[in-house]
Parts: C-alpha cells; sequence; structure tokens
C-alpha cells in the first residue's frame, strides 16, 4: 500500500463514495490494508512457531474460524486479569 493512500484516490469520475463511482476506482479503506498485512504478518509468526508444520497451521485456521476458540480467549484474558 502507498504511503498517502486513501479509499477512492484512484477515482476519475468525480465520485464521492464507491456506490457512486463508475472508474472501479479502489475504494478498500486504508485499515482494512492495514489488518491484512497484520494478519500475514501474524500468520508467518505463527508458521514459524509451529515449525513450518502446514498441517498444524490448517488446525490453527480451524480453530480460529470456530466460535469457540474465540470465547476461550476471552476467558483466558479474563483469568489473567
Ligand atoms: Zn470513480
Amino acid at each position: 500500500m502507498d504511503k498517502g493512500y486513501f479509499a477512492g484516490m484512484n477515482c476519475t469520475c468525480m465520485a464521492y463514495s464507491e456506490n457512486e463511482c463508475c472508474c472501479d476506482a479502489d475504494w478498500t479503506e486504508p485499515e482494512i490494508y492495514k489488518l491484512r498485512e497484520q494478519v500475514k504478518e501474524y500468520a508467518g509468526v505463527a508458521y514459524q512457531l509451529l515449525g513450518g508444520d502446514t498441517a498444524a497451521m490448517d488446525d490453527l485456521y480451524d480453530m480460529l474460524r470456530e466460535d469457540k476458540f474465540i470465547d476461550d480467549c476471552d476467558e483466558w484474558i479474563e483469568d489473567d486479569t
């Protein structure tokens, strides 16, 4: 992502928002790009911690997709405080 990027910066049709735009400009919020980069970074760290075990990475993704895992995290956070 370019520094100074903002949603709709490449728009050439003078639209104020994505639903007015007819030139296919990128209206993705900068925050989304930041979060995507963070997810990639964390996935890389997790991959290293798991010793490059792709099967373990798949298991981790499966766990993260389950709501139960999120609930467990909340419990752990509450336990720490
Ligand atoms: Zn446009």
